[in-house]
């Protein structure tokens, strides 16, 4: 198994959006096992030509994006091609379908991404999850607030990152987030006559995400992350995420077997899959499954084997290397997302020597660009950065990394009330 170096001379695609967290990673892990990588980039058509990139793709039209992925795969073949983030899984799908590669069907890729239609086969596939509804974005908001039980969650169908996810507790509240969401998505340019959102019951209990790889629909656990932080609504932003988890190892082996069940009822059968569950006195049951990793620059905490890479055993594992046998490295591991706390202008951020300073935190990356606008949740999709930690307690790595997340003060202007706004626009600023 892994025999350095035999994948050298193979050409991979990479299909990823130009803000993704994840092109690094894989493009180090693509480098390491000696492959040619292609990146196929999402841009408009005519940004594609204008900045003379080699394989612009519009994933929003998966059918010319296939399209060009094949014809360019005539000249220079691929033996594989992949999503390096939930924006182009069912465009990979389709393109390995389209060259006779491995991958998940197109529909598993598309239920994973359509959180209506995956509830839709979890319920029938017998998984567990929450009572939901799907509502029309034109619906009279008061009426669908007299027919819901509370609490409840609002969600759009096909974001991520808990954006625009609002839990309501009354008839009120679900009209203000249903409000909020619309605009979210109205935004996104989702049609009004079409659009729909989902509204569910929410799901108490603490909260876990499963990290693992599928081979022909068997899962094989890479790892299993406690969310310490209570994530009660009414906004679900994420933080902190430790492995190895604290649960007992019966629950453990529960959450698996409903990952199991649910990518079965989805059909996804190959490659990474990333779930997130809520346990609570009834057991598990299933917020979300998706054909990807884990988002953001959180793998950068995961090893296995001998140093590999989590994107490295992805790769691996896409070229069809055996990966039962890979476990982790042993020690505690924990990474904190740090969530945007006020929207506005990032002005950067003090303190990052102190935090680096705490024992048992191995990194921090701030990805917030200086000047740059920061949107916090329900409508923003991205954080301020990333702590890293390890040792050989989880309390203990959960715990520097929260000191460490205080000794950071960030300088964020405000956003301007929309009034004020608008009159600097007319005095000619700018912002
Ligand atoms: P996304 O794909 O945008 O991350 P999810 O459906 O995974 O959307 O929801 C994001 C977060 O919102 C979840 O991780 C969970 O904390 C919370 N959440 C979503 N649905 C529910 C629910 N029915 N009950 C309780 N919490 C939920």
């Amino acid at each position: 198994m892994f025999m350095g170096g035999e994948e050298a001379g193979k050409r991979i695609l990479l299909l990823m959006s130009p803000a993704t967290y994840r092109a690094g990673a894989f493009l180090r892990a693509a480098q390491s096992l000696g492959l040619e990588v292609v990146v196929g980039l999402d841009l408009p058509e005519r940004l594609t030509e204008y900045w003379h990139v080699p394989l612009g793709l519009d994933f929003g039209q998966v059918g010319s994006a296939v399209e060009a992925i094949v014809a360019y795969a005539r000249e220079r073949p691929f033996v594989a091609v992949l999503s390096v983030d939930d924006s182009a899984t069912e465009v990979a799908a389709y393109a390995n379908a389209a060259l006779g590669l491995a991958s998940n069907s197109p529909q598993a890729s598309e239920a994973a991404r359509d959180k209506l239609l995956m509830r839709r086969l979890l319920s029938t596939g017998g998984v567990p999850c929450p009572v939901f509804r799907n509502v029309g974005l034109q619906a009279e908001p008061g009426w669908i607030a007299s027919q819901v039980s509370y609490p409840c969650v609002l969600k759009p169908r096909r974001l991520s990152g808990s954006r625009g996810v609002i839990r309501a507790n009354n008839a009120e509240e679900f009209q203000v987030a249903f409000g909020r969401v619309k605009r979210l998505l109205l935004g996104e340019g989702v049609a009004e006559a079409e659009g729909t959102l989902l509204v569910e019951d929410f799901i108490p209990g603490v909260e876990v995400a499963l990290e693992g790889l599928l081979t022909d629909g068997q899962l094989k656990v890479l790892t299993l992350f406690d969310k310490p932080d209570p994530l009660d609504g009414p906004f679900f932003e994420e933080t902190i995420y430790v492995t190895p988890s604290r649960l007992p190892e019966e629950t453990q082996q529960a959450i698996a077997e409903c990952v199991v069940v649910a990518a079965g009822a989805l059909g996804l059968c190959t490659g990474p899959v990333h779930a997130e569950l809520r346990v609570n006195e009834g057991g598990p049951m299933l917020v979300e499954i998706a054909g990807r990793s884990i988002g953001g620059l959180c793998s950068t905490i995961l090893e296995f084997g001998s140093g590999l890479s989590l994107e490295e055993l992805i790769l691996r594992h896409a070229l069809g290397e055996l990966v039962e046998e890979v476990e982790r490295e042993g020690q505690a591991a924990g990474v904190m997302m740090i969530p945007i706390p006020v929207g506005g202008m990032y002005k950067g951020v003090y303190g990052v020597e102190e935090a680096l300073g705490v024992p048992l935190i191995t990194g921090i990356e701030i990805t917030a660009r200086v000047y740059n606008q920061v949107v916090p949740l329900p409508e923003g999709g991205s954080y301020l950065g990333f702590i890293f930690a390890r040792g050989d307690d989880v309390v203990e790595v959960e715990s520097a990394l929260r000191v460490a997340h205080h000794c950071l003060r960030f300088e964020i202007c405000r956003a301007l009330p929309m009034v004020e706004r608008r009159g600097l626009r007319e005095a000619g600023a700018g912002w």
